[in-house]
């Protein structure tokens, strides 16, 4: 069985997206307790990389370290235990909430942020990104960033994330690293 609920939330994304196949390269942030993790490879991706500030279970068949993914050193580092850039970035990373709505907004929108900035880091020409954002969708300079950087981007909210949540998705593909660069 799955280790998560949010397992079907990527079942439900990538049998819209059809971003995991065999021979796919993953970076899984925020994996713990590991529901994504498993979900990537039972989808046949070559090979699987997990982060987060918890422990998490082993999961056959792929790599999770215990750390922040804000550590400087991190995108190096996973880069490495996969073996090379990543086919896709996928960050389903959550802040402890305070209940206190905008704070929670901020803190969420933050770490899409750096989700972001990490793929630029690690993502190889072509690839995918998926992460968690808020209500209205990313940032107005999020957003502007990602429509540079990628050919596609679109918000989806899988049927599997609870209504009354405010949670919603960012699913970025065809990462095009020339376009960054002539923007910067
Ligand atoms: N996708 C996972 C699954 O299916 O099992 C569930 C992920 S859970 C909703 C969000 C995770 O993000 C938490 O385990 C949390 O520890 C992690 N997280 C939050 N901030 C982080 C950070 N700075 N670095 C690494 N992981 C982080």
């Amino acid at each position: 069985g799955w280790r998560s609920r949010a397992a079907f939330k990527l079942i439900e994304i990538d049998d819209r997206f059809k971003l995991i196949g065999e021979g796919t390269r993953i970076i899984d942030l925020g994996a713990a307790p590991g529901g994504w993790t498993q979900v990537a490879v039972k989808r046949g991706a070559k090979h699987v990389v997990g982060l987060d500030l918890l422990p998490v279970d082993p999961v056959a068949g792929a790599e999770i370290i215990e750390g922040d993914f804000t550590d400087p050193e991190m995108p190096d580092r996973l880069k490495d235990m996969l073996g090379g850039p990543a086919d896709l970035v996928m960050s389903d990373m959550a802040p402890n909430t305070t209940g206190h709505a905008a704070t929670d907004h901020m803190r969420i929108m933050g770490l899409a942020e750096g989700a972001l900035d990490f793929a630029f880091q690690v993502l190889a020409e072509g690839g995918s990104f998926i992460a968690k954002v808020f209500q209205g969708g990313s940032e107005k300079d999020m957003l502007a960033l990602m429509k540079t950087a990628f050919s596609s981007v679109k918000h989806v909210k899988p049927p599997a994330s609870r209504k009354e949540s405010s949670e919603l998705y960012v699913i970025a593909t065809g990462f095009r690293p020339e376009r960054l660069l002539e923007s910067s």
